[in-house]
């Protein structure tokens, strides 16, 4: 009876082949003439490894986002690969490699070349955990899984067919078990096998979806899309710093704001960072703050796009700008000096913003280090400009200033333009520059900025302001 159940597996017997589709079913061959991958975008680290692993007799692809994007003519950001060797053998074929994760084993090789080192990500093909009761929590959701299996399993245990692809460099095939590519032609996001259940096992795929979206601008399949609404909340159960990192990686996408509004019509952004709620859901109380941080996030979507970089910090720093400047702004209106008061408000937007979330943390000092600048961008005599200029941190401070120029009413754009010239001028330029923002306080007739001129001191918080 079971070496006649066996057989039947061996034979891919369709009666098996229909329950088991998803898991073991040939994938689809797509020849280059076809996938036109341009190996031009490969990494050459990348092929490296595929091949030291073939050679070494083993089976090798690029797989997972590397060929969603390789199949969309983008430059992939990172490359990861899937072998049947296991992490020990994959280990012992690289000079640089690391076992990385318990959850996930995973080997790390590294290379250094003339940039950054580049991390490529090797794991383990994946076996399906339907029988591994252990490893499943009640809520379906899973917990560790270290279990190898075929291809075909691996490919099943994917979150969406575009990202369920496999690229072997040496044949310039693709191997795709799901319709992935048929899909991307369709411009859709479907999630493999039953989508509520694949939302329970992993809820934070309602995030990835939501995310892939807005950065492929493909449609939701409507079986993807229809369970987030009732399953959302089960994000609830996530851990904190598994739900930032995602968050983190949908808002440094490069295309923040559309995943954004996309997280709010799919009505995931309650509970993520208070934050979301205040922007999404604010109404014109909102208005002033939502557009700084619009603009911000198009300033921030633009840099990444670009290939350059922006840190979380600075992220952060322009998200919780709108409710740093209301507090900033209640303190001064209590009496509160300016600098004592801007700490304060430092200190309560943080509090009131990472509750849940504890892990923001690490993004902290840079945060406040680019919050605390803003005042001093307002003093440009004597030596403050030069002391400026030379803080760890100007280039971020420098660039965060710049965005509050570009909202209306937050910053006087002169202010932008003169920081701009003087980091610009030699010596000479900058003592004109200088003298003029002096004469500029000299004949201003505000009666505060008579007082600022005795003992220098910021204006801030602003009369009008985003927030
Ligand atoms: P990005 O461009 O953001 O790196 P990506 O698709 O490469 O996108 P990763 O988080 O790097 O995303 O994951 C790599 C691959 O691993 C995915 O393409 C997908 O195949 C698989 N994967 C990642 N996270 C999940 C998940 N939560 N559930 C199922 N599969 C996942
Ligand atoms: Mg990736």
């Amino acid at each position: 009876m079971i070496t006649k159940f066996i057989k039947r597996i061996l034979r891919r017997d369709p009666m098996i082949k229909h329950t088991q589709a998803n898991h073991t079913g040939a994938p689809k061959r797509i020849p280059k003439k076809s996938h036109r991958i341009d190996p031009n975008l490969l990494s050459k680290n990348a092929v490296k490894v595929t091949h030291t692993l073939q050679q070494a007799g083993y089976e090798a692809f690029i797989v997972g986002g590397a060929v969603r994007d390789l199949a969309l003519g983008i430059s992939p950001k990172d490359f990861d690969v899937a072998t049947n060797a296991t992490p020990d053998q994959v280990q012992r074929l690289f000079r640089k490699a690391r076992l990385i994760g318990r959850r996930f084993q995973i080997v790390h090789v590294t290379f250094f070349g003339k940039g950054h080192p580049e991390i490529i990500e090797v794991s383990t093909f994946r076996g399906l955990l339907e029988n591994a009761g252990d490893h499943v929590a009640e809520s379906g959701r899973i917990l560790r899984d270290n279990v190898w299996g075929s291809q075909g399993e691996d490919a099943a245990r994917r979150d969406f067919t575009i990202n369920a692809m496999y690229y072997d460099p040496s044949s310039e095939t693709v191997l795709d078990y799901h319709g992935g590519m048929a899909d991307m032609q369709k411009k859709t996001l479907r999630m493999i096998d039953d989508p509520a259940k694949r939302y329970r096992e992993d809820p934070v795929r309602m995030l990835r979806a939501v995310r892939f979206s807005a950065k492929t601008g493909f449609e939701l399949d409507p079986a993807t899309r229809e369970p987030i609404a009732k399953l959302g909340t089960l994000l609830n159960d996530v851990p904190p710093a598994r739900l930032f990192d995602e968050l983190l990686k949908l808002l440094m996408s490069g295309y923040s704001w559309a995943a954004i509004q996309a997280l709010q019509k799919a009505g995931l952004h309650h509970g993520l960072l208070p934050l979301l709620d205040h922007i999404v859901d604010g109404g014109e109380d909102s208005k002033g703050a939502n557009n700084f941080v619009k603009l911000a996030l198009a300033h921030i979507d633009d840099r990444i796009q670009s290939g350059k970089s922006v840190s979380a910090g600075f992220l952060f720093a322009t998200l919780l700008w709108p409710d740093l400047l209301k507090n900033w702004k209640a303190n001064s209106s209590k009496g509160m000096a300016n600098i004592p008061a801007l700490q304060d408000a430092m200190d309560d937007t943080i509090a009131t913003q990472s509750s849940g979330m504890t892990i923001q943390r690490r993004f902290e000092s840079d945060m406040r280090e680019i919050w605390s600048m803003q005042p001093r961008f307002e003093r440009r005599v004597g030596r403050y400009p030069y002391r400026l200029i030379e803080s760890p941190r100007f280039r971020a401070g420098y660039d965060f200033m710049l965005l509050r120029c570009t909202t209306t009413g937050e910053l006087n754009p002169a202010i932008g333009q003169w920081w701009t010239n003087f980091i610009a001028a030699d010596p000479a330029g900058q003592n004109e520059l200088m003298a003029s923002a002096k004469n500029e306080s000299d004949n201003s007739p505000s009666p505060a900025k008579r007082q600022r001129r005795r003992k220098p001191k910021s204006t801030f918080p602003p009369e009008s302001e985003a927030g």
